[in-house]
């Protein structure tokens, strides 16, 4: 067995919220019970949304809770060229191809397929087409030939064996036609090359990830365990957001939340052991286990944080 090797993975548009938090201790526990890595890498592809200040914020954050990580964090956008290199061999041994298409080509094939009543999709136009019929002067994204039939099948620890239709899955884009790698590709490629073996991220990812298995198996890599929790909502059932009472990390620490209770709370959003309410971080690195995380949607309550806090 290889070293286990997590990671946490946020896009730096904003603090580190609650379900970040929970992602990353997760992610944390498990690469610490097991004797191994957890690496973090800061998704700062889109250049307009990502900011210093977030990323500060992030790392502030993490270290506050008492998260640590191994190596320097990894700046995805730093990677740009090894994406294009990766989407360039695609196109290379056949399994993606440069689509010249224009924006309203691409319109005319949604509304044709809307009118032919199916989901509005590429159509595959470029897919077998010559490039020699390539019109002039214009610069190709490049996407990823899509199985036509059959099954993708995301083996998931927490979900179990989720299955995607191939139908459902068009030729979808890996490389823009700026040459910037899209938010599928690139999060691909950085897990390969960081050798990360266990994807631990909320459940809102579950249907990227079937994608995501497109290109490891037309790369011919292997696809890592995965494990999707389902989002936090509020005692209410409806999304977690700020009205629930749940902020920021940086806002607990500026109420005089203790880390440890912090992360005892966290910890117990979706994830259980026996009746334990009160325990350190010590045990449950210890007990810490994928099969042990909740398929069912977390509850935030603030008054439950609160009584911990209580505790320590
Ligand atoms: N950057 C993504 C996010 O913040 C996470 C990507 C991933 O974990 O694969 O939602």
């Amino acid at each position: 067995m290889p070293q286990v090797v997590t990671r946490f993975a946020p896009s730096p548009t904003g603090y580190l919220h609650i379900g970040g938090a929970r992602t990353a201790l997760f992610s944390w526990a498990f690469a610490k019970n097991q004797g191994g890595k957890m690496l973090l890498r800061i998704e700062d592809t889109d250049r307009e949304r990502s900011t210093e200040a977030a990323v500060t914020a992030l790392v502030d954050g993490l270290k506050w809770l008492g998260l640590d990580w191994d190596g320097e964090p990894i700046s995805q956008f730093a990677r740009a060229g090894r994406h294009a290199e990766v989407a360039h061999e695609l196109v290379k041994s056949g399994n993606a191809y440069y689509c010249y298409c224009s924006p309203e080509e691409l319109e005319q094939m949604r509304e044709e397929a809307r009118a032919a009543g199916k989901p509005p999709r590429y159509n595959g136009y470029w897919r077998d087409r010559d490039q020699s019929e390539a019109p002039e002067g214009v610069k190709p994204v490049v996407r990823i030939k899509a199985p036509l039939s059959g099954e993708i099948v995301v083996k998931d620890h927490v979900q179990g064996d989720v299955v995607f239709k191939a139908e459902n899955l068009d030729d979808f884009i890996i490389l823009r036609s700026d040459g910037t790698p899209t938010y599928m590709h690139a999060v691909v490629v950085d897990d390969h090359d960081m050798g990360v073996t266990h994807i631990i991220r909320g459940d809102d990812h579950l249907t990227n990830a079937a994608r995501q298995i497109v290109i490891y198996n037309a790369m011919g890599w292997t696809v890592p365990e995965m494990a999707h929790i389902p989002l936090i909502h509020g005692p209410d059932g409806a999304k977690l957001s700020k009205r629930h009472g749940a902020l920021g990390v940086e806002a607990y620490r500026q109420m005089g939340y203790l880390p440890a209770a912090l992360r005892n709370y966290l910890a117990r959003l979706g994830w259980s052991h026996g009746d334990d309410e009160i325990f350190s971080t010590e045990q449950m690195v210890e007990w810490f286990s994928l099969e042990a995380l909740n398929k069912g949607a977390a509850r935030f309550d603030f008054v439950k944080l609160e009584n911990i806090n209580g505790h320590y």
